[in-house]
């Protein structure tokens, strides 16, 4: 048993919404405000549970394809970026769009678009079936190979092993990312690297705040949803920094209460999706068992803005 006394929970920050989350967020809401409901979105808008839940409550219906959308109705494409082949589904359907996909998520298609303009075979670190690697991928799908883990890159096959370059989604893990270059290197010495770093600065931000306290806790909770890839990387990185367990929850009431059993110190942190009333609602379950003590643990200072989708912002400056 542990002494009540002694229980404490180490809060990570930077934790929870990212800019890019908060603007596609943002995005969904002001459209609903300004246009009224139905505003169709393509995909999760971003990956939560909780967040598209409450969404669809104010009136967004959440579709997987633009032809489900009625023509010359309004969507917004998701967090996570489209192919160019969806925007030209949706001017073929004659459909307003408002484009949330992340600026920096933006970034890595215009890194995979002048890549392939000089005829390089790109490396796309990355998982397969997301939906940030999907969009990326659209951008140059006949010079993007999907590398999904050092695993991987043994069958790797290129057209010129000297003219190779390397991108990668922006939610992966940061060592093992390193790991999977490290091991591309090594079979292509010539591989260059992106312009700038792809792994967004949230995601970075996240990870060292979870190394921190994962060190020092026997329990880390990730709240976050499972098809969060950020999230999921969380609860891999504090097993891998010390945490004896760590574990993935949507909610406080999906806590196992058995994970607590000699566990003095929690960490707790969220995904960049995870709106922060969802770890307040943790804190107070925790708080409920003698978990009452908070240390908030601040490893890198975020303050990170982006501005609305363009199509949001003009439409937000004509005279009503
Ligand atoms: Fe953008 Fe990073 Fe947030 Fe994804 S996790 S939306 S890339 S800031």
């Amino acid at each position: 048993m542990t002494s009540t006394t002694d229980r404490r929970v180490l809060l990570a920050k930077p934790r929870g919404y990212c800019a890019g989350v908060d603007r596609a967020v943002q995005a969904v809401e002001i459209a609903l405000e300004k246009y009224g409901s139905p505003i169709y979105v393509r995909k999760q808008i971003v990956h939560n549970v909780h967040v598209v839940k409450t969404l669809e409550e104010r009136g967004a219906v959440f579709v997987d394809e633009t032809e489900e959308v009625p023509e010359g109705a309004i969507v917004v494409f998701s967090a996570h970026g489209v192919a160019p082949v969806v925007h030209e589904e949706a001017r073929g359907r004659s459909l307003r769009t408002i484009d949330a996909t992340c600026p920096l998520v933006t970034k890595v298609h215009k890194e995979a678009v002048r890549f392939a303009a000089d005829d390089y075979d790109i490396l796309l670190i990355g998982h397969e079936g997301h939906e940030e690697v999907i969009g990326t991928s659209g951008e140059a799908p006949d010079h993007i190979h999907l590398v999904d883990g050092p695993g991987d890159v043994a069958g790797v096959q290129v057209r010129d092993p000297d003219k190779v370059a390397w991108l990668s989604q922006t939610t992966l893990s940061v060592d093992e990312t390193m790991a999977t270059v490290a091991a591309l290197r090594e079979r292509f010495p010539n591989l260059i690297d992106p312009p700038s770093d792809d792994i967004c600065y949230a995601t970075q931000n996240r990870q060292t705040a979870v190394k921190q306290i994962a060190a020092q806790a026997e329990l880390v909770i990730v709240v976050g949803s499972t098809n969060s890839s950020n999230s999921v990387r969380l609860v891999e990185v504090a097993k891998e920094y010390g945490a004896d367990a760590a574990h993935l929850v949507d909610y406080a009431d999906q806590i196992d209460p058995a994970w607590l059993e000699g566990v003095t110190t929690v960490g707790l942190t969220s995904g960049a999706s995870v709106p922060e009333v969802l770890v307040r609602g943790v804190l107070q379950w925790l708080a409920e068992r003698g978990y009452d003590r908070v240390e908030e643990v601040e490893s890198v200072p975020e303050s990170m803005r982006f501005a609305l989708p363009h199509e949001l912002r003009k439409d937000l400056r004509a005279p009503a």
